[in-house]
């Protein structure tokens, strides 16, 4: 049976606690994780988003670019990185065998060097937006030398599938589990959630497709800082908010599935409290 792993691969402390998390003060800092799966699987490790990896950490500046490290002033600490914890579960990195992106943003594929024999799905147009960047936010938001490794890339097209109203591609070919990409373009170009079925239900990994749980609540909120950030970073803001409305009401309806984003604290904590 599927074991999964709700794991932080990357906390950020950003000032502005008021206009981010709407409580405490302007200059308070506030807290974002980067909500990561690990699944055990019979056939290996499967991660699901990669955090910052070891290398970041060591050349943060190189890695992410000084405006990162101002602006979100991520922690950086070795035991947060995946690599550390699955080492610290008794794993080493060649027990994992695929990692499924939401989108390659610096905050999300920086551990992808800490495994360079898993195999790397991800959705066709995120691969290309993240190998040819057409726009100054592309060309700003990916860091290239986060895949100079040559991550044995899987770049999935759409099939025609679909699971639950949303567009899926069954990634992992040989696996007994189902794993999926959710293509949801928006904040990216081919950002995609990932669903995991499990034997409590679905999983939704909606990665970077909302940062606030109070987004897919029914009336919708979110603090005004972090819908400033969002928008200042999508790449298409009607798909953005078209695929927003779609979870939404995917939450709202379907108490099969369980959805949470990358950078909610308050998610990431009754995750944990529940594993
Ligand atoms: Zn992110």
């Amino acid at each position: 049976m599927l074991k999964i792993h709700h794991i932080d691969c990357g906390s950020m402390c950003p000032h502005g606690r008021k206009l981010l998390k709407g409580e405490g003060n302007l200059l308070e800092r506030t807290e974002l994780c980067c909500h990561c799966l690990l699944l055990e699987t019979r056939k290996g490790l499967v991660l699901v988003d990669t955090g910052f990896g070891q290398a970041d950490i060591q050349h943060p500046y190189r890695r992410l670019g000084a405006h990162t490290k101002w602006l979100l002033a991520p922690r950086l600490l070795r035991e947060e990185t995946a690599l550390a914890q699955i080492q610290a579960l008794g794993f080493q990195a060649n027990d994992v065998r695929h990692i499924l992106v939401t989108h390659l943003d610096m905050d999300h594929a920086g551990g992808l060097a800490d495994f360079p024999e898993a195999q790397v799905h991800i959705h066709r147009p995120e691969w290309l937006a993240a190998q040819q960047p057409s726009t100054w936010k592309e060309k700003v938001r990916y860091r290239p030398i986060q895949w100079q490794h040559h991550p044995l890339w899987c770049i999935h097209e759409e099939t025609g599938e679909s699971w639950k109203g949303f567009s899926m591609i069954q990634a992992i070919a040989d696996s007994d589990d189902e794993i999926l990409l959710v293509p949801l373009p928006g904040h990216s170009r081919g950002h995609s959630a990932i669903a995991v079925h499990s034997e409590n239900g679905w999983l939704l990994h909606a990665g970077d497709a909302y940062f606030h749980h109070g987004e897919i609540a029914t009336p919708a909120h979110c603090p005004p800082g972090l819908a400033t950030f969002q928008k200042l970073m999508e790449f298409e803001g009607s798909s953005r908010l078209h695929n927003q409305a779609r979870l939404r009401e995917l939450a709202r309806t379907d108490k099969d599935v369980k959805i949470f984003c990358a950078h909610d604290t308050m998610e990431l904590n009754q995750y944990r409290s529940s594993q």
